[in-house]
């Protein structure tokens, strides 16, 4: 088995949650106490109202393309071993992820229905992508 190259999150006080949820395969985002809104990227307040009263909670992992590009020329080797798909997937609940999706590029459209997926791609990291649904 070869060793992992690409670069791997390193989480922070603040977005640790999401990582250990993802590391159980498992998706859930920060939900806000003052306007209910559910908020990503992991931070310190509300991006909508300020609250600081934010708790994670699970969601559904249930989206759809937002948009997306095929990455045929890597920037860095680590990331040449084949075209992928990166892309902003817009969730059921509202925020948008940056992620990849797991499927043939020329399969990928915007609008399409797309599901959360978990790739453990160290023992220690699990990333966050989707598929088609
Ligand atoms: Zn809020």
């Amino acid at each position: 088995m070869s060793e992992y190259t690409k670069p791997l999150p390193k989480p922070t006080a603040t977005s640790r949650p999401f990582w250990e949820a993802a590391k159980a395969h498992r998706l859930q985002l920060q939900q806000c106490g003052g306007c209910q809104a559910f908020i990503y990227y992991p931070r310190d307040r509300c991006p909508h109202c300020l609250s600081d009263e934010l708790q994670w909670k699970p969601v559904s992992g249930r989206g759809r393309v937002y948009s997306y590009t095929v990455v045929r020329r890597a920037a860095t080797r680590s990331f040449a071993d084949k075209p992928y798909v990166l892309a902003i997937v817009e969730l059921e609940e509202g925020p948008r992820m940056t992620t990849n999706i797991e499927a043939p590029p020329e399969m990928v459209k915007v609008g399409m229905p797309v599901t959360v997926c978990f790739d453990d791609v160290t023992p220690e990291h699990t990333l966050v992508k989707f598929k088609p649904a």
